[in-house]
Parts: structure tokens; sequence; C-alpha cells
């Protein structure tokens, strides 16, 4: 089946410009929130992202503002004009944040991977109106394809044209070099499959660490993905989740300035040497397979 998409926000972004997406991980106070709400602006970020409900692994840590922050987020849009974006992961969060003005609904990898949940979330979603926000899904924790499109197409079945998808990588059990691991292969064949659907990449979550956010993020640009959600914190030492991958607004800058955008058609890549390494690999196969 072949999706009819719309572009998320024709009004704020070029056809061909990657979607970015940033903010904190939480909305922790109103302070925190503007704070860092200003300084994206100001560097030309117009996708505002903030976690009102967190879903935490173990009980006892830092589970949301709630609907305070909701607030919060209608003041970063009348003051900086950026769009919002919240992950919702009940009926009651999707009526909140519609109610609220939210633009652009996320719903997390604990809940993609929960088809209730989903119908639950689609169900809300096509009450309170389909054609009023953006969705996204994101990939469910374990690396299941066909879960990831039931829950897109759970969401698409219920009306919501701007749609999209997160790829936010794997969990894996014991440690690794990333907290969620990457498994290209997956959004790969994603893309494969609906061509026509945007595919976002989420450093901040795959990586687990500051240092890994820019060079996954020129990956996921060398891929051809359509965008990138990043965590953005005025302090990131002193968040109240994820404080390890968040970065400053001023660091996002950086690293957004030093990302390249290539071409889709050229290759930058010495073709020879790519040729010589498939010979040096295929010799190396047919040894092992003798
Ligand atoms: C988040 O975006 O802060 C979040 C909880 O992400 P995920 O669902 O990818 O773990
Ligand atoms: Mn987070």
């Amino acid at each position: 089946m072949s999706l009819e998409i719309q572009p998320l926000f024709t009004d704020l972004l070029g056809d061909k410009e990657p979607i970015i997406i940033a903010g904190p991980c939480s909305a922790e106070s109103q302070q925190q929130v503007i704070d860092t709400a200003r300084q994206l602006a100001a560097n030309r970020i117009k996708i505002f992202r903030a976690g009102i409900w967190k879903p935490r692994t173990k009980p006892g840590g830092f589970e949301g503002i709630g609907c305070d922050g909701l607030e919060w987020l209608k003041r970063v849009k009348e003051e900086t004009g950026m769009k919002t974006a919240t992950e919702v992961a009940t009926r009651t969060h999707v009526e909140q944040a519609m109610k609220s003005g939210v633009d652009l609904l996320w719903i997390g990898a604990r809940t993609s991977a929960n088809p209730f949940a989903m119908q639950e979330i689609a169900d809300a979603i096509k009450e309170f109106g389909p054609e009023k926000v953006a969705v996204l899904i994101k990939n469910p924790v374990n690396p299941d394809l066909e879960l990831w499109i039931g829950a897109i197409q759970r969401i698409y079945n219920a009306g919501v044209r701007r749609i999209g998808a997160i790829h936010r990588g794997f969990s894996a059990y014991g440690k690794h070099l990333y907290r969620n691991l990457p498994q290209w292969h997956i959004p790969i064949e994603l893309r494969r499959r609906y061509p026509e659907m945007p595919i976002i990449v989420d450093p901040s979550h795959i990586g687990g660490k500051r240092e890994l956010v820019g060079p996954l993020s020129q990956q996921a640009l060398d891929m051809g993905f359509n965008g990138l959600i990043i965590e953005s914190h005025c302090d990131p030492d002193c968040a109240l989740s994820d404080k390890s991958q968040q970065v400053t607004p001023e660091v996002l800058n950086f690293i957004l300035n030093t990302l390249v955008i290539r071409e889709s058609s050229v290759t930058t890549e010495n073709l020879n040497l790519l040729r010589q390494q498939i010979d040096q690999l295929d010799t190396e196969m047919i040894e092992v397979l003798n």
C-alpha cells in the first residue's frame, strides 16, 4: 500500500532541507523551557520538542511535569513562533496536547511496541481532528519492522496525513557503544517500502552520549534520511532525564553548522577504493566458506 503523505509543515520548511526538531528531553520548569526555546529559535530551529509525560524504566524517577508544561509550550509558540512537539502515550495525553494546540505529536518507542496503546491513540486522534496534527512514530524498542509499520498504519488509518517515522535505535542487553543499536538496515527497509514517508533520525537516543550526536547526525544525512530530532537543554548537566545525551543550544548550533548535506545523486567516495574493498571482502568470504 502506498501512503498519501503531506509535508509536515509546508509553511516552515523547504522541500529539500532536513527537518530539524530540537529541545529538551523533558520540560522541567518554565524557565528551562523558555530559556532553551529562545536560544534554539535564535539559531533558526523551527520545531521545539519537550517531553511532558515521561515513560521511565523504573518508578521513582522524574515522570514528567504533566499539564503545566503544556502552558509553557503555548508560551514558546507565542513568543518564538516555533511549532511545538510532545510525546503522547494515552488517550488523555492526546486530548490534552491537542486541546493545548501542540502541533506535532510523537509516539515513544515503548508505546509503538504496544498495538492496544497504538489503537487507543489512533482513535483519540481521529476523534479530536487528524488534520490538526502531524504525527511521528518512533520505532518500537525491539527490532521489529512489521510492528513499527503496524503502528504507522494505525495512525494513518485514523486519517493523519502529515505522518512520519523516527528512527531511535533498538534496545539490546549488555554494554554497547550505542545506547540503542542503530541497525540501519531496518529504517532503510522502511524507506524502501514507503519512500514517500519522511524518516527522521534521533541521534540522541541512539547514541546516548553527547559526543555521538554529531557523527550519528552526519551518518543519518549521508544515508538520505529526512531530518533529525536532537535533545537540547540549556543546562544539560542538571537535566532531570537523559542528561548525558543532551547538548546545549550552542553546541547543537555548532553540530548543525558542521553537517554536510550531500547531493543525493552524487558520491564523494572513491569508487575504485570501494571496489578494491569489495574484492578483498569477496576473497575473504570465499576463504571462510572453503
Ligand atoms: C524521548 O524522546 O525523550 C524518549 C523517551 O524517547 P524514546 O521513546 O525513543 O525512548
Ligand atoms: Mn529523552
